[in-house]
């Protein structure tokens, strides 16, 4: 599955959220898979479409699909010059597929802060120059390995290709811009993509901010809003402390503190809505009466890859799959309905799923 990793400054409150993810999760569904190592939480995605189509449909049981966050705690100052385990923690982060930065937007003088004093852009800074000299390492090490060439006159236009790759790369890096800004053409992208280069992945900045930092004007928040227009990242304001309260909570004590505190749900399920978004993914659902269920595949994933994910033979042996919305299911009340209304269609191979879409596949076994 896609997984999210949790960076940032130590003490900023990553542990904190990160524990908060994961106990909520044991509350929400008893998953089989929840424990795959202590930094690694496997989180259900709530998803009231879920539960609208289970009072539907009355099955015997309902499962929702799940995400991965990893805590990659230890990232520090010279992480990228291999100091400490500086290096093993750029492993991580190169491993995963969107990143969730915590940055402190709290003040609380109880909690020290290792850079002195609050200043979001400031540790901001500090993680980003980490991930971007790792970054610059790895491209300047593979235009090394091209530059001979690139100054012969005969060199290949695929070589060319992928020195002016490097090139742009080089620019933007070395002037501090992460590699997703650099605008490369069709032919160039695929050298990128070899890289796995850090700073292409897509960033959630999470505002970390006290009780009354969730609602109203917060410097600190605004500051770390203005550099993520900057770089093309994403911002999530929520309270971490709370966070970790609410999750502690039971369910039916969890809605009481919500409304008390004037909250809809809690700032975890924008944190993973969030991070779903941020990584693209888009969910489906099989209806039946044993089971419904919810299931994530990437946005453009056509009939077969989305088949695919429940089993691989479902995948290989794709004939169709019978297919409504589930606003749909909403508005006419069974999928009977749906049908006499003519809005459950058949669709094949090239059929790219829609969010929301409730599937019933037919495979060759
Ligand atoms: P990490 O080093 O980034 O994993 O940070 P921790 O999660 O261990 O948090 C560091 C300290 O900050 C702990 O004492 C937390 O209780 C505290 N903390 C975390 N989130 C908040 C918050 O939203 N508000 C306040 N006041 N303290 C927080």
């Amino acid at each position: 599955p896609l997984n999210c990793g949790i960076v940032g400054l130590p003490n900023v409150g990553k542990s904190t959220i990160f524990n908060a993810l994961t106990s909520a999760k044991a509350q929400a569904a008893n998953y089989p898979f929840c424990t795959i190592d202590p930094n690694t939480g496997v989180v259900t995605v709530p998803d009231p479409r879920l539960d609208k189509i289970t009072a539907f449909v009355k099955p015997n049981r309902t499962i929702p699909t799940t995400m991965e966050f990893i805590d990659i705690a230890g990232l520090v100052e010279g992480a990228s010059k291999g100091e400490g385990l500086g290096n093993q923690f750029l492993g991580h982060i190169r491993s995963t597929d969107a990143v969730c930065h915590v940055v402190r937007c709290f003040a609380d003088p109880e909690v020290i802060h290792v850079a002195g004093g609050v200043n979001p852009l400031h540790d901001i800074d500090i993680i980003n120059t980490e991930l971007l000299l790792a970054d610059l390492d790895s491209v300047e090490k593979r235009y090394g390995r091209i530059e001979k060439q690139l100054k012969g006159t005969s060199a290949e236009h695929k070589v060319r290709t992928e020195g002016s790759a490097l090139e742009k790369l080089l620019e933007a890096l070395r002037d501090g811009r992460p590699a997703r800004t650099v605008e490369l053409t069709e032919e160039e992208k695929p050298f990128m993509r070899d890289l796995h280069l850090i700073t292409m992945k897509p960033v959630l900045y999470v505002a970390n901010v006290d009780e009354d930092g969730l609602t109203g004007h917060n410097p600190w928040v605004d500051a770390v809003e203005g550099r993520a227009k900057e770089d093309g990242s994403q911002v999530v304001r929520i309270c971490g402390s709370m966070e970790s309260e609410i999750a502690q909570l039971e369910p039916s004590e969890r809605a009481e503190f919500l409304e008390g505190m004037g909250l809809e749900e809690p700032g975890l399920n924008r944190l993973i809505h969030s991070a779903y978004r941020l990584l693209d993914l888009i969910t489906y659902f099989t209806a039946g009466v044993q089971e419904v269920r919810a299931w994530t595949i990437r946005r453009g994933t056509k009939g077969p890859g989305a088949a695919g994910v429940i089993h691989s033979d479902f995948e290989k042996g794709f004939i169709k799959a019978d297919c409504y919305h589930c606003d749909d299911l909403f508005k006419y009340g069974s999928e009977q309905a749906v049908k006499e209304k003519g809005l459950l269609r058949s669709e094949g191979k090239e059929y790219i799923v829609k969010d929301g879409d409730i599937l019933f596949f037919k495979f060759n076994v």
